[in-house]
This record gives structure tokens, C-alpha cells and sequence, in this order.
């Protein structure tokens, strides 16, 4: 070979190895770009997982969260149902409860239709209207010609003072003797009522009223349904005035409406400081009858009777009292004087929650003046008490005689009977006088009389030490009589207020 050969066959050879060279480069290149490749596909991957998993996370966690929310949600709903079906039972509850009232009275009527409009499928609901209905087919009807009518005055609520008025106020105690009852025995008189199966009526119970061609209220026997041997009685209480002579007397000093809405009474006591509660006939009856709701038939209270002079239930509403000594007000030295329309407004929703609780209003006269006077005489005073104390406590078709003294005999009131005329145009129909039979009714087309007996000292006392025998058919005397009575004014009596 000659040297360009080996030249030639050199750079060959070189060229050759260079090529190798690069192969080998271009081979460790490749296998580099593979490597990276391959990392990068691993990154790409662990990165994708990195990605699934956060997804993941994030997607449970924001499915606990939620599914907590729904839970906290659910158990909200839960709870509000809960609720709602608590209010629901204290509800129904109530209603149940109204409809045993109601029946208690004696209105089953009243106690059905309110069932009726509560869930019939209630089982308590059936069982009650069927009970109802098996005791109202049981009733009777009372015989309302031979009700009788007891009557009371205010009640004597310290009698430890009433019966120990010393000094100038000591000429006080015949009267109030006579004429009084203390709470503890108008509690005992209505125990033994009770006992006896005594039930309250309204005095409008007595009777049926319907309307005749002309308009006029046509008064027929009413139709009175109690169980055998119940009998109904009717209830009334005079001069609830709380007059100016018996404050400091031991007897509550007015009426007043209850933070339960309900008419009660408020007493003074001797230092001064006023403290309200069960210290009249209104509140302490109530109370009798909240315990023993079948001592009242249909919710009958007592007929309340008022005259005006010294202004009604304690509030001095009549304008004389507003005047002073020097313009005619004989009570303004000692009493004061009043602003009589305040006293109208201050009166008016006490009146308003006694009509609201059941009692019954009445005209017990202007001044306390006989019904026996002369017609001009009891015109004026009638007129006066339609001036001066409809104005406060409303119109009513009530009147019950100052003294018990009537305006006519026991025959019917005649159509010439002047001061009957009079005072039926006033629009009075029921007239109570005052009767010592155990009852005495008479039920015409155009009004109503009832004899009343009046259960006081006096009454007690004849019944107890003189044998008079007027109450044995009510109430047992001997167990009811306040032992501590003096005799004053007892047993030289025979009057009746
Ligand atoms: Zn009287």
C-alpha cells in the first residue's frame, strides 16, 4: 500500500471510529431522552395521582360535610315535628280539658260540639262524646217553680274586728250581725250545698224567653236538665257598693280585676298596706267553683245587686260625691271627695270582667229606699238609678227590692199597677223580693218574681237557739255558724234587708 492508501485507509479507519463515536453519542442521547421520558412520564403520572387523590379528599371530605349538614338538618326537622306534635298534644290537651269543663257544668252539648270539631280518630275523643251523650240522656228536668233563691251582703272577711267595733263605731255591730255572713261560714253553707247536691243557676235559667208578634220578650218556664237529685238554686249578694260606713269594718273594700283577668277583691288592712284576694262573696265563690265545677250549671254565678249613692264595687262614681261639704256631699268631711268620671272608667273593666266570668248585674235602687213608696217616690229614685248607675254597670232586666219589700202582694202584678208599669218600661222583668219559704216562683208572659231567703246571722241564729226551722232543707246551722257572734241584735229581730 502506498502512503496516500494508508492515508486515505487512515481517515477511513478514523472516520469509521468517529462514526462509532457518534453512534455511541447519539445512542447514550436516545437512551438519555428516555430516561427523561420515562421521569417525566413517572412525574406526570405521580402527579396525576397527587391530583386524583386531592380531588379525592377534597370530594369526601366536602361529602362528610355535607352529609353532617343534611344530618344536622334532618335531626332540626326532627326536632321542629317533635315540637309541633308536643304543642299539638298541649293543644288538644287544653281542648280535652275544656270539653270536661263544659260537661262538668252539665253542658254537654257545649262539650260535644267541641269535640266534634277536634281529630276524630283520637280514641279519648270518641270515648268522651260517647260518655257525653250517655250522661245527658240521663238528665232530668228540673222543676223551675220550685227554685230556691238564698241571698247574701257583703261578706264579713275579719270578723275578729266586725264583731269587736268598740267605741263610736260599736252601734254598728247589731246590724251587721243581723244582716252579715263571714266568708268561713258562707264556705261552710256552700260545702253543705254541695253535699246536699245543690247546683248554681242564673236566675235567666228559670225561664224560656221568646219574642210575640209585636216584639215583645215573652218570658214561658225554662227547661233546667241536671242528673237525678240534683236541684238548682239561684244566688244573689246586695249593696256590693262597699259603702263609706264599713271601711275598717273587717270586709274587703272594692272589687278589682285579678292579674288572671278575673274579678277579685282587695282588703285594707289595719296598718294601712292593701293586699288583694278571696275576701268577698265574687272571688271566694269562684274559687269554690273552680274546685267543684259541678256546682255550677253551665257557669251560673250570682246576680250582683247595686244601688248608686256611694258609687258600686268600691269606685265612687256617683257625681254627688264629687262635690264638696259646703255644695251638700255629707261624706266629703270624712271621705274626701271624688273625680267621679275617673271612678266611671277605673269601675268599667271590673264590670266588664264580672259580666266576662258569668255574674249577673241588678238594680238594687238608687238610695236604698223602699219599693213600697209612693209612685213619685220610686220614680224619682228609679230614674236616678238609670242615670247614675246603668251608666256604669250597664242595663239590665234585674231588680231586686231594697228590703225585700215588693210593689204589689203575692197576686200578679196588675196592669194598673202604676210603679210596675213604670219600672217594666225601664225594661225590668225580674223582680226579687224577699221570702223566708223555702221558694217562692212566679213565672208570667211579661215578667218574673222569686221570693230570696236570707242566710245571715239572724237567720242562723232563730234556726239554731229559737227553732225556726227555715234552713234545715239547705244546710245544717249548728255546723256552719260563727260560735263567736255576740248576741247583739239577734234575737229581738224581724226585719229582713
Ligand atoms: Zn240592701
Amino acid at each position: 500500500m502506498d502512503e496516500k492508501e494508508k492515508k486515505e485507509k487512515k481517515s477511513t479507519k478514523m472516520s469509521e471510529e468517529e462514526r462509532r463515536r457518534m453512534l455511541e453519542r447519539k445512542r447514550r442521547e436516545r437512551a438519555r431522552q428516555r430516561k427523561r421520558k420515562a421521569m417525566m412520564m413517572r412525574a406526570a403520572v405521580l402527579g396525576g395521582l397527587v391530583l386524583v387523590l386531592i380531588v379525592v379528599v377534597a370530594a369526601v371530605t366536602l361529602g362528610v360535610r355535607k352529609s353532617k349538614h343534611n344530618k344536622e338538618e334532618a335531626l332540626a326537622q326532627q326536632e321542629q315535628a317533635q315540637k309541633e306534635e308536643e304543642e299539638k298534644q298541649k293543644q288538644l290537651e287544653g281542648q280535652l280539658a275544656q270539653a270536661d269543663r263544659l260537661a262538668a257544668g252539665y253542658d254537654y252539648d257545649g262539650a260535644i260540639e267541641l269535640l266534634q270539631t277536634l281529630a276524630k280518630d283520637g280514641a279519648d275523643v270518641q270515648e268522651r262524646i260517647e260518655n257525653f251523650e250517655t250522661a245527658k240522656a240521663s238528665l232530668v228536668e228540673a222543676d223551675v217553680e220550685t227554685v230556691p233563691h238564698v241571698f247574701f251582703h257583703i261578706l264579713v272577711a275579719d270578723p275578729s274586728i266586725t264583731w269587736n267595733l268598740s267605741g263610736e263605731d260599736e252601734y254598728k255591730i247589731g246590724d251587721y250581725n243581723q244582716v252579715m255572713t263571714t266568708i268561713d261560714e258562707f264556705k261552710g253553707i256552700l260545702q253543705q250545698m254541695y253535699d246536699r247536691g245543690y247546683v248554681l243557676v242564673r236566675l235567666h235559667d228559670l225561664v224560656e224567653e221568646t219574642e210575640n208578634e209585636n216584639g215583645e220578650t215573652v218570658y214561658t218556664k225554662g227547661k233546667i236538665m241536671l242528673p237525678e237529685g240534683k236541684k238548682p238554686f239561684v244566688m244573689s249578694q246586695d249593696d256590693v257598693c262597699y259603702y263609706f260606713y264599713m271601711i275598717g269594718d273587717g270586709y274587703a273594700s272594692k272589687m278589682v280585676v285579678g292579674e288572671d283577668g278575673r274579678p277579685t277583691t282587695e282588703y285594707i288592712n289595719a296598718d294601712g298596706s292593701t293586699v288583694t284576694g278571696p275576701y268577698d262573696l265574687v272571688p271566694v265563690l269562684n274559687e269554690f267553683i273552680d274546685e267543684h265545677p259541678d256546682f255550677s250549671y253551665k257557669g251560673a254565678k250570682a246576680v250582683l245587686a247595686f244601688t248608686g249613692y256611694n258609687g258600686v264595687l268600691g269606685y265612687r262614681t256617683d257625681p254627688d260625691l264629687a262635690k264638696t261639704a259646703e255644695e251638700g256631699n255629707d261624706n266629703a268631711d270624712e271621705y274626701g271627695t271624688f273625680d267621679y268620671e275617673a271612678e266611671i272608667e277605673a269601675a268599667k273593666p271590673v264590670v266588664q270582667a264580672l259580666k266576662d266570668d258569668g255574674w249577673e248585674l241588678a238594680s238594687h235602687s238608687y238610695g236604698h229606699i223602699s219599693y213600697g213608696s209612693s209612685f213619685e217616690k220610686v220614680k224619682e229614685d228609679a230614674d236616678k238609678w238609670q242615670e247614675r248607675v246603668a251608666n256604669v254597670i250597664g242595663p239590665t232586666d234585674i231588680l231586686i227590692f231594697p228590703f225585700g219589700t215588693d210593689i204589689g202582694s203575692w197576686n200578679e202584678y196588675s196592669q194598673d199597677n202604676q210603679t210596675y208599669q213604670y219600672l217594666h218600661d225601664q225594661g225590668f222583668r225580674f223582680f226579687c223580693n224577699v221570702d223566708s219559704n223555702p221558694y217562692w216562683v212566679q213565672i208570667r208572659e211579661d215578667y218574673v218574681r222569686q221570693g230570696r231567703r236570707n242566710l245571715d246571722g239572724y237567720r242562723m241564729y232563730q234556726d239554731l237557739y229559737n227553732g225556726a226551722d227555715k234552713l234545715s232543707d239547705l244546710f245544717d246551722v249548728s255546723q256552719v255558724f260563727d260560735k263567736n257572734r255576740p248576741e247583739t241584735g239577734l234575737q229581738i229581730w224581724d226585719g229582713a234587708e
